[in-house]
């Protein structure tokens, strides 16, 4: 699988991102290709794009890499790309998986993005209690996620749905 490198907007070395965060940030225009693999493009539709190496952002960040993301419900919903825990489906609410009113806290492992409808279903109440099952198991942030947090990029929605079959394309043409 293809890797981006990216690079602050002082040069420095930040992490690597997959090739479809990549052109997301690049979309997004928060970032400019500086390298591209030769030969290699995306392309869909309108967009018509070099297979980016190397992107920098166009604004310096300063990312806690190696610390701890703080958390947000913004951070929860991008790392789990806006995707129900329970059903799958879009999700644009936030539910503790040990309720709040059960001593549950505000942290990256006992948060998960949810739809509305399962959010309003398991009420106060665990997962067990509720007779419902996580489809994954909440995390914390990886360094390319707390990287696209730190840029306000948006992971859902961010790309749109006709450049997604694209992507594999521009993948298989790779050199292996
Ligand atoms: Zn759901």
């Amino acid at each position: 699988m293809l890797r981006t490198l990216v690079l602050n907007g002082s040069y420095e070395p930040l992490s690597t991102v997959s090739l479809r965060r990549a052109v997301v940030l690049v979309l997004q225009q928060k970032a400019d290709v500086e390298h591209a693999h030769p030969g290699l493009r995306v392309r869909a539709a309108s967009v018509d794009l070099p297979v980016p190496q190397v992107i920098r952002l166009r604004r310096y960040v300063k990312v806690p890499f190696r610390q701890r993301a703080p958390w947000s419900r913004r951070g929860v919903l991008v790392r789990d790309r806006h995707r129900c825990a329970y059903c799958g489906r879009k999700a644009t609410t936030i539910d503790h998986v040990l309720p709040r009113s059960q001593g549950g806290q505000d942290t990256w492992l006992n948060t998960v993005a949810a739809c509305s409808e399962d959010n309003h279903r398991k009420a106060d109440r665990t997962p067990a209690q509720a007779g419902m099952r996580l489809l994954s198991q909440p995390f914390e942030p990886t360094p390319a996620d707390a990287l696209l947090l730190a840029v306000g990029a948006q992971e859902a929605g961010g790309l749109p749905d006709w450049l997604v079959p694209a992507l594999p394309l521009a993948r298989s043409a790779a050199p292996a």
